[in-house]
């Protein structure tokens, strides 16, 4: 039960280029991330520790899993994720139990990425969470910081973490030494969106007549995993038409379409 709960790939398929709309937070990922595995020494002769761990903040869907797996494949280390809801255990010591088989893992595996995503499952603020598995949760937190204090900052194993609810978030985790290195990744912006929309479309077979500056204003809100929905959904419609090539016009009828779904949910949600 143990392995399952963590997703352990030798080499991810994503690459810098899959990712639109972000080249500042590629930028300082791999600042952060990557350099200190590529090249220790830089850190060596200017004689500073780089970060210990990188927490990738923002709206969900907006590309931070895609970022730690594209720092894991360029410098060809092993990605290990963890879901925090999956550190929150009923039993005593089983989270702390996990925590240390994850770094364990990763130390079997160096170099390697350790991805803890949801991060705020296992440290919200005291004073936000009510459950009575609180004792336990902070316990949990604890081990993973002494893991954290505990292993090599130049060392083969980096950790990132990434949270859709940065201001939840206990502040004792940002400490120097922690997840002292802070990267926002927000929802993309028109231009953003256009460059998600073209990399998405890459390898389908879009007609000439496909407007990708103008679906990208249209699509104001959305994030990287709504694009690529909408790339998806478009093809349907050029499925059912009978046709091989996706045009403008099924981009737009895939708008229209997911703009009342969403509608619909709402209504039946209220
Ligand atoms: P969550 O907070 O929900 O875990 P996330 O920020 O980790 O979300 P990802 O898992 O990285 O989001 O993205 C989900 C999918 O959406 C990706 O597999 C990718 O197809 C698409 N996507 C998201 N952001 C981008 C982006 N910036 N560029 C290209 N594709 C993106």
């Amino acid at each position: 039960a143990r392995a399952q709960s963590m997703e352990i790939t030798e080499k991810p398929a994503v690459a810098y280029t899959d990712i639109g709309g972000i080249d500042e937070q590629v930028r300082e990922v791999r600042e952060a991330v990557e350099q200190p595995l590529a090249e220790p020494e830089l850190f060596d002769e200017v004689g500073i520790d780089p970060p210990s761990g990188v927490l990738l903040y923002g709206p969900p869907g907006t590309g931070k899993t895609m970022l730690a797996k594209a720092v894991a494949n360029e410098t060809d280390a092993t990605f290990i994720k963890m879901a925090g809801s999956e550190l929150v255990r009923k039993f005593i010591g089983e989270g702390s139990r996990l925590v240390r088989d994850l770094f364990e893992m990763a130390r079997e595996r160096q170099p390697a990425i350790i991805f803890i995503d949801e991060i705020d499952a296992i440290a919200t603020r005291r004073t936000e969470s009510k459950t009575s598995g609180d004792a336990e949760v902070q316990r949990t937190m604890m081990q993973l910081l002494s893991e954290m204090d505990g292993f090599e900052a130049r060392g083969e194993v980096r950790i990132i973490a990434a949270t859709n609810r940065f201001d939840m978030l206990d502040r004792a985790i940002l400490r120097p030494g922690r997840f002292d290195r802070l990267i926002e990744v927000p929802e993309p912006d028109a231009e953003g969106r256009e460059q998600i929309l073209e990399i998405h479309t890459r390898t389908m077979n879009v007609s000439d007549d496909v407007d990708f500056a103008a679906l990208a204003a249209d699509t104001d809100g959305y994030s990287g995993a709504d694009i690529e929905s909408l790339a998806t959904e478009a093809g349907m419609f050029a499925i059912r038409n009978d046709r091989d090539e996706v045009s403008h016009q099924d981009f737009t009828e895939a708008l229209e379409k997911i703009e009342e779904d969403d509608s619909s949910d709402v209504v039946s949600s209220a």
